[in-house]
């Protein structure tokens, strides 16, 4: 027995020692070990980037993102070689960086020996160093051949992964999308971890600004429907129906108009604007279909002697989603349109009205007193 375990001791020791570092597994293709990298607009400062953890698609947008168009550009550029590719794509297929525009599909096909070497090069510059390059330019994974290696486990190296023969998949942190990191701007980045989701179920509303803490858990739905969920790319008679609604062409396909109308309107009704038909947009376009609201019947003095009970010790600010904000808006007398729990720009306009009239801080913050502003001007 102790023989067997030094025979297996020496050989583990021994491979250690022939492919270091033992932990990395083997790359898709050859690498070159000084790889033909890409050159910054900027002077680069010492500091590296840190490096993203993994970060999902949360939202659905048929934009390409600044980051990666401006990669994709100077990849071209650099290398001379392969199409052009995707970017932003349907969100239909599962979850995908593409379906956001952060992620980017380099046509370079496996089989062909300019297109692979030119792969090679980007590649090796891109993992080499622990990532470096990757952390500069806000890479979260890269795939090629069957293999991926990410940013967020350079440990793990190169690890099994499916197709990708014809092409280098590039998904970008959100940092690296936005452009926000050291490669293009000289200064070191920060963690950026994307926008959130306010409701159980749905996507993130798409914002411009970085956000460095992670998200709140998302709050139930205050709202359901009996139609389904839809976003950029599907097809089918729901998305026509909300077509209808939404006076845009009917074309039954969930086209660029049709998002730029659902973002529109989700901006007027005070919904999350997540450029996808779910419950919250649905309760509010189609009231007929609701079948289930966490609040029900009020009448808004009703509402407002509901708040003045519950909500009066608390705070209810811009950008929440919950129940005490359905009645809010119903103690503000908002259209039912309105009333689906989010607390977005008409809600507080109306508020800050409120708060003026009584001569309070026009701030959209809801304490104690504003309850009591909206009793005394409900009269
Ligand atoms: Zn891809």
């Amino acid at each position: 027995m102790r023989r067997i375990w030094i025979v297996v001791v020496t050989l583990v020791l021994g491979a250690g020692l022939l492919a270091a570092p033992a932990a990395a597994g083997e790359p898709p293709i050859k690498l070159p070990a000084s790889p033909r990298g890409l050159k910054a607009p900027v002077t680069l400062p010492d500091g590296v980037d840190p490096a993203s953890p993994y970060l999902p698609q949360v939202s659905c947008s048929p934009v390409d993102m600044a980051g990666v168009l401006k990669l994709r550009n100077l990849v071209l550029k650099t290398y001379g070689e392969g199409g052009k590719g995707g970017i932003s794509r349907g969100c239909t297929d599962g979850l995908s960086e593409h379906s956001e525009g952060r992620a980017w599909d380099w046509m370079v096909d496996v089989h062909d020996k300019s297109e692979k070497a030119a792969a090679a090069n980007f590649l090796s510059w891109v993992t080499r160093k622990d990532g470096r390059n990757a952390r500069r330019l806000g890479i979260m994974y890269v795939i090629y051949n069957k293999k991926i290696w990410s940013v967020y486990n350079t440990k793990g190296g190169w690890r099994s992964n499916s197709g990708h023969t014809d092409h280098v998949h590039v998904s970008f942190s959100w940092n690296g999308a936005r452009g926000n990191v050291s490669f293009w701007t000289g200064k070191v980045g920060r963690i950026d971890y994307g926008p959130c989701a306010r409701f159980k179920g749905t996507y993130a509303a798409r914002t411009s600004t970085p956000r460095a803490t992670a998200c709140a858990t998302p709050g139930p739905l205050l709202a359901k429907t009996s139609l389904g969920q839809r976003a950029y790319g599907r097809t089918g008679a729901t998305v026509k129906k909300a077509q209808r609604l939404l006076d845009v062409p009917m074309t039954s396909r969930f086209d660029k108009a049709t998002w730029t109308a659902v973002r529109r309107y989700q901006r007027t009704h005070d919904i999350p604007r997540t450029g996808v038909l779910d419950h919250p947009t649905w309760a509010s376009l189609s009231p007929a279909d609701v079948t289930y609201r966490a609040v029900e019947g009020y009448t808004r003095d009703e509402a407002i002697a509901y708040g003045i009970d519950h909500y009066s010790d608390g705070v209810i600010a811009p950008g929440r989603a919950a129940r005490p904000v359905v009645f809010l808006q119903t103690a503000l007398g908002l259209p039912r349109t309105v009333r689906n729990g989010f607390y977005g720009s008409e809600t507080r306009a109306a508020v800050k009205q409120v708060q003026k009239r009584a001569g309070l801080t026009a701030d959209g913050i809801v304490r104690g007193e504003e309850w009591k502003a909206l009793r005394a001007q409900q009269g």
